[in-house]
C-alpha cells in the first residue's frame, strides 16, 4: 500500500472511526514504509519536569555570571524558594545564577541566604514567592511547558 492508498484509505473512513488506524491498521502502515501521521504528544509529568528543568537552567546559567561574586566559571542554577515547590521552581524571577561555591555554601547557610536573597529581590518580593510557593492553584505543566518553549 502505498502513500495515495494509504491516504485514500483514510480519507474514505474519516469520521467512520474515532482513528482511521483502527481500520487499517498501524502495523501494515510500517511494514510498506509510510510513517503514521503524527500525533501531538502528551508528555508524562516527569518528562515536563526534565523538559522545564533543561529550559529553565539553561536560561539561567546564561545569564553567564554568579550573582554573588561575579565568577563566570560552574555557573549553577540555584532557587530562592526550594525547588521543592513546583509553583515557582520554572519562575526565572525565584531563580539565580550562582557559582558553584556560593551554591554550595548557600545551601549550607540558609540565613546568609536570605539576607542576601533579600539584599537582591527586596523583602516584599522574597514574601510573595513564599506565597506563590505554597499557594495550591492547580498547575497546567503541560501548556506552561508549551508557552515557555515558544518564548
Ligand atoms: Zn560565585
Amino acid at each position: 500500500m502505498g502513500i495515495y492508498d494509504r491516504n485514500k484509505v483514510l480519507k474514505q473512513n474519516r469520521g467512520k472511526y474515532s482513528s482511521p488506524y483502527k481500520e487499517i491498521g498501524l502495523s501494515a502502515l510500517r511494514v510498506v514504509g509510510t510513517k503514521p501521521l503524527k500525533k501531538d504528544k502528551k508528555l508524562s509529568r516527569k518528562q515536563l519536569i526534565k523538559k522545564l528543568d533543561d529550559l529553565i537552567g539553561k536560561k539561567v546559567r546564561a545569564r553567564g555570571q554568579c550573582a554573588r561574586d561575579g565568577k563566570i566559571t560552574n555557573l549553577q542554577w540555584a532557587h530562592i524558594v526550594s525547588r521543592s515547590y513546583h509553583k515557582v521552581r520554572w519562575l526565572e524571577d525565584n531563580a539565580l545564577c550562582l557559582c558553584r561555591g556560593y551554591h554550595f555554601y548557600f545551601t549550607n547557610h540558609p540565613v546568609e541566604f536570605a539576607r542576601f536573597v533579600v539584599e537582591k529581590i527586596g523583602l516584599i518580593r522574597y514574601e510573595e514567592l513564599k506565597e506563590l510557593a505554597t499557594s495550591y492553584e492547580k498547575q497546567d505543566l503541560q501548556s506552561f511547558y508549551e508557552e515557555l518553549k515558544n518564548n
